[in-house]
């Protein structure tokens, strides 16, 4: 995003920036700064809607959800940049496509006007051998045109197939950066736009947003015993089996290391509860084997905590309750799920969102 406004208007959005900064209890942060300058001056919709959503929520604009604001509006990965990159060059070839386009429309109004004056001249009454002569240079004008036609549609030909292969890069590019290399899940980054994104859906329509928070059991003991190219095919088969227990409208993440993370929509607590013990069961079930050996490498089995949204809640305690439940089925003896109702006081750590 680049700004480009004249000095009054970028002075007048700067104090107002500044003033909501202050009244929002926003960090006076460069990184900040631009994101509310930004809200301001009502550059992206997405962002407006993004705030908009934690004003209505009521949340405070902690570090952490300020650092996400400007991550996802700002942040420009490698990969983001090379998507720009092809996003350009796709912008680049419909301007050709349109120039042609342009240049064969002021060519089918020469062609136009040419007949007009060939008309004026066959109206006068009497034909002689002036007749020939207009005859052969409407069919000069006419080859012209042919030969203007025929190069247009070898050019966007040309261009057409440009434009689909710059597609499919850019299509390309955009599921590599939000798709985890091993697994083939959605990455950390789509989970957290897609929680975000979740969350909002369930503050505006009132509807249950349920997270499931997953994690090997004993990994690094797996890992030590078997290796870790074997342990890749573990985090591979728990990312498939998770992706063939959901549906629809969730999203399965790989969170990072061999932790795992569902987002279930319109979906409550006890519901939650149920994809997490299909979940478990089926990878608990499931006997791991050296493909090449044929020698069974034992079982695998998930720890998962589960918690509902509360509406108005910041992202962070939302993970942070799930991740709680977590921690409570390792205490629970592993291979096991709990919810954020078996949490009692005094096996909460409190949470200070900062
Ligand atoms: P717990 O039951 O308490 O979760 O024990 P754990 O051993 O699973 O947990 P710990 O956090 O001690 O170890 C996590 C292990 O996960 C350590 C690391 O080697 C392994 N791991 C993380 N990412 C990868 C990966 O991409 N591939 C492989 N093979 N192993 C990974
Ligand atoms: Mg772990
Ligand atoms: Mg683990």
């Amino acid at each position: 995003m680049t700004f480009t406004d004249p000095v009054d208007i970028a002075a007048h959005c700067a104090r107002a920036a500044m003033g909501m900064m202050d009244r929002y209890g926003v960090p006076a942060h460069p990184n900040n700064f631009i994101v509310w300058y930004a809200f301001v001056a009502d550059r992206d919709p997405e962002l407006t809607k993004a705030i908009n959503g934690i004003l209505r929520s009521g949340q405070k604009f902690t570090d952490t959800i300020c650092g996400e604001l400007h991550e996802r509006f700002f942040g420009m990965s490698q990969h983001e940049a090379e998507l720009r990159a092809v996003g350009k060059r796709i912008e680049d070839a419909v301007a050709r496509v349109m120039e042609y386009l342009s240049t064969a429309s002021q060519g089918a109004i020469q062609y136009g006007n040419a007949l007009e004056n060939f008309s004026g001249e066959l109206d006068c009454p009497t034909p002689g051998p002036e007749l020939g002569v207009l005859v052969k240079s409407i069919l000069d004008e006419t080859k012209v045109m042919i030969e203007v036609n025929r190069q247009l549609e070898e050019r966007l030909e040309t261009s057409s197939g440009e434009i689909a292969r710059l597609r499919e890069d850019l299509d390309q590019l955009k599921r590599e950066a939000t798709t985890d290399a091993l697994t083939g899940l959605a990455n950390r980054k789509l989970f957290d736009i897609s929680l975000r994104e979740s969350a909002l859906e369930s503050e505006e329509e009132r509807k249950f947003l349920s997270l499931l928070m997953i994690d090997i059991d004993f990994f690094k003991q797996f890992n030590d015993s078997h290796g870790h190219m074997l342990g890749d095919q573990v985090l591979k088969l728990v990312a498939r089996t998770i992706q063939d227990c959901i549906k629809g409208k969730d999203t399965a993440a790989r969170y990072g290391g061999e932790e795992f993370a569902i987002i279930l929509p319109d979906t409550r607590l006890k519901d939650g509860v149920a994809v997490a013990e299909t979940v478990r069961r089926q990878v608990a079930g499931r006997k791991v084997l050296n493909r090449r050996t044929g020698q069974v490498l034992g079982q695998v089995t998930l720890s998962v905590g589960v918690a509902e949204y509360e509406f108005g809640e910041t992202l962070g305690a939302f993970v942070h309750r799930a991740d709680e439940a977590l921690y409570l089925a390792k205490r629970q003896g592993r291979n096991h799920v709990s919810s954020q109702d078996d949490l009692t006081t005094t096996n909460v750590i409190e949470f200070e969102d900062i």
